[in-house]
């Protein structure tokens, strides 16, 4: 056991809004969304951020990607989306467990803030 907070919402030890789970990702609403449409893909796996991918658990982000195709289809988010992962300070990282954020509902600007 650990005191991540993502883990924590894994082990259903915090409560969240899912949207959609499977054997290696939990989608759970954002609690301070930035769209319209704006959930945190949660990877079953404490890994602390991008940077820290590597060619052993790298599957988990494939598998992220996948749900976030799953999920299009499952919301209608035929207009498109947005899919972003923060890695460190810079990045705008601050829950130290890799997650994907997915946003729709409105147009995103680009470049980001
Ligand atoms: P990041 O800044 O990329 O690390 O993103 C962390 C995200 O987690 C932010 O968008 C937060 O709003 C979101 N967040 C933090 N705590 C919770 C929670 N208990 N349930 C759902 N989302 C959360
Ligand atoms: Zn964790």
């Amino acid at each position: 056991m650990n005191d991540c907070l993502f883990c924590k919402i894994l082990r259903d030890e915090i409560p969240s809004v899912v949207v959609y789970e499977n054997e290696y990702v939990k989608a759970i609403k954002d609690i301070d969304p930035q769209a319209p449409f704006h959930i945190i893909i949660l990877l079953k796996e404490h890994i602390e951020k991008p940077a820290d991918i590597t060619s052993e658990n790298c599957n988990y982000i494939g598998q992220a990607a996948l749900a976030a195709a799953e999920i299009a289809k499952q919301e209608g988010l035929t207009d498109g989306y947005r899919l972003v992962l923060n890695s460190g300070s810079m990045g705008g990282q601050t829950v130290n467990h890799i997650h994907m954020h997915m946003l729709s509902g409105r147009n995103l600007g680009w470049p980001p803030g």
